[in-house]
């Protein structure tokens, strides 16, 4: 299944997070040998515990929802942050980061679903007005690539599909309004196992997927 989808991936220049959650160390290193190194993650411990048996080479992506608290224990090696969903959020990474002596990348997630229980920033004049306060002008130790979100969780192809195209507005609409001269913003984290195909339609650049290739939960 993994050189299936690399593949396909391969032809878009999508890039794969391979989501390991709750899968045994042994079920990734498989995946490494056959030369997968960005894996996701959703809890820090498992993260964490992960990062410390398995080859340092690994790319690990924060992909749950995280908590303040936890920042710290993966500050010191995680290679992505997915679920930026608040200024108080970014502020601890960015203090982590630099602890560190380290600039983590993160993406802002974004509310796109319809599920009231789906965490993110619900405009972009909401994330604006946050890039241009002072307080962001002074984290020098995060870099924000790009945007995430999660589609609701449904059959309809067509809610999918609008709910991606939205996300995709979101990203041109920051682009071209704050990151214009920033080439590092790129990335739209969009599509999972069961709606990636849809995902990479609407132009998604990073697709995250677990079952398909780890197989159920
Ligand atoms: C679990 C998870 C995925 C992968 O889901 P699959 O349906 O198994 O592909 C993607 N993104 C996030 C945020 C997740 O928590």
């Amino acid at each position: 299944m993994l050189e299936k989808i690399q593949k396909e991936l391969l032809k878009t220049k999508t890039t794969l997070v391979a989501v390991s959650k709750t899968k045994p160390t042994s079920s990734i290193q498989a995946m490494y040998d056959k030369g997968q190194r960005i894996f996701g993650e959703n809890r820090v411990q498992e993260l964490a515990e992960k990062y410390e048996k398995l080859p340092k080479d690994i790319q690990w992506h924060a992909i749950g929802h995280l908590q303040r608290n936890k920042v710290k224990f993966i500050a010191p090696f995680v290679s992505m942050i997915h679920s930026v969903d608040s200024s108080r959020l970014l502020e601890e990474i960015n203090k982590r980061a630099m602890e560190n002596k380290r600039v983590i990348n993160c993406l802002l997630q974004f509310h796109i679903a319809e599920e009231a229980s789906k965490f993110g920033w619900q405009s972009v004049e909401e994330v604006l007005e946050f890039l241009n306060s002072p307080s962001f002008t002074k984290m020098n130790n995060i870099q924000i690539q790009g945007v995430m979100g999660m589609a609701t969780f449904t059959n309809d192809t067509e809610q999918v599909r609008s709910e991606f195209k939205r996300l995709k507005a979101y990203f041109e609409d920051l682009k071209i309004s704050y990151f214009a001269d920033n080439h590092e913003f790129k990335e739209i984290s969009m599509g999972m196992s069961g709606d990636y195909q849809l995902a990479i339609e609407e132009g998604s650049t990073m697709v995250r997927i677990g079952s398909l290739l780890f197989g159920k939960r």
